[in-house]
């Protein structure tokens, strides 16, 4: 029980604590790690399941974690005019530094007036500077301590769990400087924090408790939705697997009993709380070119608990919207109700095209619809038959299944970020810039200075023009003079021979990458 403060009823409550940072930087390894470290060894015997937060224990008290990473959802919370965090960390790796998505959130959490701690991570890598990290996070107005502001940072391997429990200290005094407080006896207000389709159980969804207690069979309403709409929570599931009978502040509870699958960010009350809808926060101001909901969306529609106005302010921001050009992934989306149906679509960023959506398993005019428009099929909970995964197949159209919500959508948000910053998982080996063009026996060969790096012949190359990576190509003749060479080095002119043939013009950029392959 958490500890009374008052006679006014509000009593501490553990605080919320979301991570989030720049893809790859080890979010989802740091929330395994406080979960494997703390849960699984206090818990005996407990079933650990994601349900989208769990909690520990620690200096006496608890700390909540939202265990879906990234800051779309996030946003869209707030969208809603729901906010559960307390307090954010920011993860930056130590040997990558800030990078797109480490601003995002810094936006998003300044927007949100949430206290920051700093984790920089990975510094058992060789050659990773904190140092530089600090630097740069200073550059982006978060005054972290030891440059002149009271921002906490420490430094961890998520990895190895080195500074972890450092971390965990740290989000334990914050908590109580801030002094997090809420009402378990005030009327219920419990927001949806993810929900999913279950074979067995059906609709299903984790809310986390902001106001009051959420007791075993109590009958729910979201906020706003008529009270037709209302539903029973028939049971309650900890983040442990177990059954429990009620639910305090800052908890997280997965119920059973809904008729439909809920959008996450919706807030339910008890039925006759007399709790009314919060006032939506408009998500952050982005600068153009930001990724809104196509105009002609449809509207949205109503699932069981949900609220259609507050949804319309839907407008999911793309981790990098603001500093690139708008992008778009086309797709064919089939599932197995419509309510996930709804869901998933609802959840998707601006930047998904939804050419074509339905329930039931994927068919034939789907493969057909998905050649002739260069659009992938997801399939959520459906099956794809025999005889339309070889069509498919023929057609070189990828189909791609899915059981679990959360992890298509972010399995999407990496995928636009890949397209939006194209060299994210790449290495730059050497870069060079076109300073004429030559014409010989046909064949267009490029006069390059080396600027940075090396090219080697083979290699492959982005051609770039304008700062836009256009196409891809190899080098297939490298020469220096008349000589052929394997390498030209930094500071070296040299021809380049590239295929397929390419439009170069004076100006355009030549450059050499690797794949960093997936660890
Ligand atoms: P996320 O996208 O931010 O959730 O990042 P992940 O947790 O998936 O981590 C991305 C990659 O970085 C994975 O290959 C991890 O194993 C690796 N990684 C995460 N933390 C560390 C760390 O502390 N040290 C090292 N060397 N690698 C790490």
């Amino acid at each position: 029980m958490p500890k009374k403060k008052s006679t006014k009823l509000t009593a501490v409550k553990p605080p919320v604590v979301t991570i989030m940072g720049h893809v790859d930087h080890g979010k989802t390894t740091l929330l395994d790690s406080i979960r494997h470290s703390q849960v699984t060894a206090t818990e005996q015997g407990g079933i650990t399941q994601h349900i989208g937060a769990y909690q520990i224990k620690r200096n006496g008290g608890k700390i909540t974690f939202i265990d879906t990473p990234g800051h779309a959802a996030f946003s869209k919370m707030r969208a809603r005019g729901a906010q559960v965090t307390d307090i954010a960390v920011l993860v930056v790796a130590a040997d990558d530094g800030v990078k797109p998505q480490t601003k995002e959130s810094i936006r998003h959490i300044k927007e949100a007036g949430v206290p920051i701690i700093v984790a920089i991570n990975k510094i058992d890598i060789k050659g990773s500077s904190p140092e530089m990290v600090k630097a740069q996070l200073v550059k982006e107005d978060v005054n972290v301590e030891g440059y002149g502001g009271n921002t906490p940072v420490v430094e961890i391997s998520a990895r190895q769990g080195t500074g972890v429990d450092k971390l965990l200290d740290t989000i334990s005094i914050l908590a109580e400087l801030e002094g997090f407080t809420a009402d378990p006896l005030a009327p219920l207000s419990a927001v949806v924090i993810e929900s999913e389709m279950k074979k067995n159980q059906g609709p299903t969804a984790t809310l986390l408790i902001q106001q009051g207690t959420l007791n075993q069979s109590d009958r729910l309403v979201a906020l706003g939705a008529p009270a037709s709409t209302q539903v029973t929570a028939k049971r309650l599931l900890s983040d442990q697997g177990k059954t429990i009978t009620s639910a305090l502040p800052s908890t997280p509870v997965q119920i059973i009993g809904f008729k439909q699958v809920p959008l996450v960010g919706t807030v339910f009350t008890t039925v006759g709380s007399g709790l009314t809808a919060p006032t939506p926060v408009a998500p952050a101001p982005v600068p153009e070119p930001i990724v809104a909901p196509a105009p002609d969306q449809p509207p949205v529609e109503v699932v069981a608990g949900t609220q259609a106005t507050l949804d319309a302010d839907n407008a999911v921001e793309s981790p990098a919207a603001s500093e690139v050009e708008p992008v778009n992934i086309k797709i064919i989306l089939k599932s197995d109700t419509q309510g996930t149906l709804e869901a998933i679509a609802q959840n998707l960023g601006g930047e998904i095209e939804i050419l074509k959506k339905g329930v039931g398993d994927v068919n034939e005019s789907d493969v057909l619809l998905a050649e002739s428009t260069g659009a992938a099929i997801i399939a959520f909970n459906v099956a794809t038959p025999a005889s339309v995964k070889k069509l498919a197949i023929v057609a070189q159209i990828p189909v791609r299944t899915y059981t679990i919500i959360y992890k298509l959508l972010e399995d999407f948000e990496k995928e636009v970020l890949k397209l939006l910053e194209p060299t994210i998982d790449e290495e730059q080996l050497g870069v060079a810039i076109v300073k004429a063009v030559f014409t010989i026996k046909g064949q267009t060969i490029a006069g390059c200075a080396i600027d940075s790096g090396s090219i080697a012949l083979n290699s492959r190359i982005h051609f770039k023009r304008d700062k836009k990576i256009i196409t891809d190509a190899t080098v297939v003749s490298l020469k220096q003079g008349k000589e052929g060479v394997l390498v030209a080095k930094a500071g070296t002119d040299c021809g380049i021979l590239v295929k397929p043939k390419l439009d170069i013009k004076v100006g355009d950029k030549l450059i050499s990458y690797k794949r960093i392959e997936e660890k």
